[in-house]
């Protein structure tokens, strides 16, 4: 083992001990959890060390960086794109990636929707209202949710968020969990929450997350 395979491995094994002991602290079985490796920034190496480990879902930000990893690690592997979404690489992300967390705008939904037989995805949630770090305002989900989920080729899996950066990030996680509550009553098959990063994982877990999106606590400072 390398000294990047014993430091990766060590990392991996603490963050699920986290993960396991934050779901039975909120009563929920660890299983209902999916870990999605970030592995923005760092090499393919990584990714394949953590694929040796057994990880199968990886986190990426950008397109360009997320294709040549997806063609360099084995066909079993999840995508998933949680960047900032330009319209005109959405065909090309959609080529790799299996899940898209970052679903904000309808003109992208529509789009996407155009271009694919079926894709996942979330609908990314403001709790912050500030402009520029992407979501949907919570008062305008209602509808945006009646739009995409109208979608012939889109298959809305949940909501997805990221904490506010002025604020305790179990006070913003309660709200997500609250609005994923309202939204269930009208689209009960858009149940999944997407929330929780390295700092902020054990808050978003105890409001039900079942997908925590992790970089730098397995692999390091970016
Ligand atoms: C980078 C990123 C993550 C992972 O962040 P860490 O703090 O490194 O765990 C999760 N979600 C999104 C949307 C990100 O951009």
């Amino acid at each position: 083992m390398s000294s990047r395979d014993a430091e990766i491995s060590a990392n991996l094994q603490a963050i699920t001990a986290r993960i396991v002991s934050a779901a039975e602290s909120a009563g929920r079985s660890p299983e209902e959890i999916t870990l999605i490796a970030v592995t923005k920034t760092f090499p393919v190496t990584d990714v394949k060390i953590l694929y040796e480990l057994g990880v199968r879902d990886f986190g990426e930000n950008r397109d360009q960086e997320g294709s040549v990893k997806f063609s360099e690690l084995p066909g079993d592997c999840n995508w998933h794109f949680q960047g900032q979404i330009q319209s005109n690489k959405l065909k090309s992300i959609a080529a790799w990636a299996d899940v898209i967390h970052s679903i904000d705008d309808i003109s992208h939904a529509k789009k996407l929707s155009s271009l694919v037989a079926s894709k996942e995805i979330f609908v990314q949630v403001s709790l912050d209202n500030l402009p520029g770090r992407g979501g949907v305002n919570p008062e305008q989900l209602h509808d945006f949710l009646g739009e995409v989920t109208a979608l012939a080729n889109l298959n809305v899996r949940g909501l997805m968020a990221v904490a506010p950066l002025d604020e305790p990030p179990l006070e913003a996680f309660k709200r997500l969990k609250t609005l994923s509550e309202t939204v269930i009553k009208t689209h009960p098959n858009t149940w999944e929450i997407s929330a929780g990063m390295s700092n902020d994982f054990e808050a978003a877990i105890s409001q039900g997350a079942t997908h925590i999106r992790i970089g730098s606590q397995i692999l390091g400072v970016r």
